[in-house]
């Protein structure tokens, strides 16, 4: 490709609304335009790297043996109201009506017309088991669209869904996509890690994502310092720090807190230890009665997504207004706890493993120390609702935890027959009779992977890209190619050479300052770079450049090519 006849459209700044660093260095690269909130246009540039990454992604689910096809991005509301899930979605899901009246989505996510599609074909254990895929686009009614293709309304997804006869079935190909989705993410030069992971709103019984290991990334990636053990904060469950709750020592006490609100403020008041002191929220309960009070301990905070599993609270979780705490504990927020209070108490279990024990006194203005369950409170119920935190006990016993920062790129599930049993999709086994598939689904976010790996690659000047992502393996530099016929004609024999090779070479032929032409291959990330001067050309000589290690030397032009060459394609995978 000729620069000339490409579309290359950098700018020196990011508009000051970018906050993230890939979304500034897409923009800056004219990688994409931002249409309006969420929703972008693929240039020519970003795309052509999007397709690169869609190449390696389908190598890998062709090799698995994963079939691909394309299903509609408008879908009927009716497959959702038979999987249950028009109303359970929420706003996400972006409704629509034709002109009959006729309820439409945009499609989020195709477990729904995969199983309509397939689940009415594989009648027989004979045909199974089945694996297809698709690379398409989704589209989310995100709340808050935000840095850059991170999480935007529109977004391009690969995803895969599987039909069983049996569990193990299901088993193998899970294992075997697992695999292939650490082969695409190697090959794409991340650095990621699996972790086990909540199911959300997709369903199913076990899961794991894939998370690009960076610091500006939404989610938090538990792990042991010394096992295999990772999982999702959101999941990570809690090892109780201590065998059994220690004897009562103190009796209770009411003590002035008149301004103090907080754990933390009530503890320096009266020299008390932050981790024996309860924090009492107040959310909504199921059977809409009283509201239900959760105790956590002023070090902690509450895990939403394991209360979101409670069946004694409303769902989606809704925390109590001012009002209902006012007739609830006849105090203010700042000032509730469990002493006295006739509803449910869910105590989080470390807090359940607390003695003397500080807490609001359910009067404004007071706290209550010296606390002890089943002495001056009834015993609460007692669930893990807390996150874990750097220096708990590893879940698994090995080891103590450590917390760093991920963007989740990919994400699978067994999903069992939750779609297959809703929607009646049924085979008939060995012996006959009917059955609901197995099933599972597998997802891969290709736009969000540019910005991960971006977010992971990236200098002062501008992105490194790995290889096997970047838009171009080499690009050719010359300086003053509109004025010199030497520099013209050896960098046009060049990429004649590299492109007769199978190199995605860029020839830079743009009438402009070579140090602008220069800077632009940095900030594009492209690996390798020839620059051609008169200078140098008339000694047989040309500048290599590797954006990586920043290496730049003088080579002989005779050899260099061949070299060269053989050098991106051994970097290939
Ligand atoms: P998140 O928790 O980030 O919202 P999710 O759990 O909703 O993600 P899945 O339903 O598992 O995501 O979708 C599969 C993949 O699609 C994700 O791993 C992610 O890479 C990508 N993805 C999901 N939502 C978005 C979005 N709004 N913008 C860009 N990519 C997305
Ligand atoms: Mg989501």
């Amino acid at each position: 490709m000729r620069s000339t006849n490409y579309y290359i459209n950098t700018a020196k700044e990011a508009p000051s609304d970018a906050e993230l660093i890939s979304h500034q260095l897409m923009l800056r690269c004219g990688m994409f335009k931002r249409l309006t909130s969420g929703i972008y246009t693929w240039m020519p540039l970003g795309l052509r790297i999007l397709r690169k990454i869609e190449n390696i992604v389908r190598q890998e689910m062709n090799a698995v043996g994963a079939l691909e096809m394309l299903m509609p991005t408008v879908q009927p509301a009716e497959i959702w109201q038979e999987s249950g899930r028009w109303e359970f979605y929420g706003k996400e899901l972006l409704r629509m009506q034709d002109r009959h009246g006729r309820e439409f989505c945009l499609g989020p996510t195709h477990e729904e017309v995969v199983t309509d599609a397939l689940g009415k074909d594989l009648k027989s254990y004979k045909q199974l088991p089945k694996c297809v895929y698709q690379i398409q686009t989704k589209f989310r009614d995100e709340v808050r669209p935000r840095f850059g293709v991170m999480r935007t309304r529109e977004f391009i997804m690969k995803d895969a869904y599987s039909f069983h006869s049996d569990f193990d079935s299901l088993l193998a190909t899970y294992n075997a996509m697992y695999q292939a989705y650490c082969n695409i993410f190697n090959r794409l030069g991340l650095k990621f890690r699996p972790v086990a992971a909540d199911t959300g709103s997709i369903g199913g019984t076990g899961s794991h994502e894939f998370q690009v290991l960076a610091e500006s990334g939404e989610d938090v990636v538990v792990y042991s310092d010394t096992s295999e053990y990772a999982a999702n904060l959101e999941l990570a469950v809690c090892l109780p720090s201590r065998d059994a709750r220690p004897l009562a020592q103190q009796t209770m006490r009411k003590v002035a807190t008149p301004t103090q609100k907080t754990c933390a403020e009530v503890c320096a008041l009266l020299g008390l230890d932050l981790k024996n002191s309860v924090k009492s929220l107040v959310l909504l309960a199921s059977d809409g009665i009283s509201p239900v009070l959760l105790l956590l301990r002023g070090t902690d905070t509450l895990n939403e997504v394991k209360a979101g599993k409670l069946s004694q609270l409303k769902q989606p979780l809704e925390f109590a207004s001012l009002s209902v705490i006012q007739e609830s504990f006849n105090c203010n927020p700042g000032f509730i706890g469990p002493v006295g209070y006739t509803g449910l108490v869910i105590a989080d279990c470390e807090v359940a493993l607390l003695a003397d024990f500080v807490c609001g006194a359910n009067q404004d203005g007071y706290h209550l120390t010296g606390v002890n369950f089943a002495i001056d409170t009834t015993e609460p119920l007692v669930m893990d609702i807390r996150n874990v935190q750097t220096g708990d006990r590893s879940p698994d016993g090995n080891g103590t935890l450590k917390l760093c920062r991920g963007i989740e790129v990919g994400h699978v599930f067994q999903l069992r027959s939750k779609y297959s049993t809703a929607m009646n999709a049924t085979f008939l086994d060995q012996q006959g009779k009917a059955q609901p598939l197995e099933m599972g689904c597998y997802g891969i976010g290709i736009t969000r992977i540019l910005g991960a790996c971006i977010e992971q690659n990236h200098d002062e000047r501008g992105i490194v890209f790995p290889l096997n992502m970047a838009p171009f393996e080499l690009i050719i530099t010359p300086a003053n190619y509109h004025k010199s016929a030497l520099v013209k004609e050896q960098a046009d024999k060049l990429y004649k050479y590299f492109l007769a090779e199978g190199i995605d070479v860029l020839l830079d032929d743009r009438n402009e300052r070579v140090g602008s032409l220069l800077a632009d291959s940095e900030l594009l990330g492209i690996p390798y770079r020839i620059v051609l001067g008169e200078k140098s050309l008339n000694q047989g000589q040309v500048e290599l450049y590797h954006r990586k290690s920043q290496e730049n030397k003088l080579v002989e032009l005779e050899s260099m090519a061949q070299q060269l060459s053989s050098t991106i394609k051994n970097e290939r995978s």
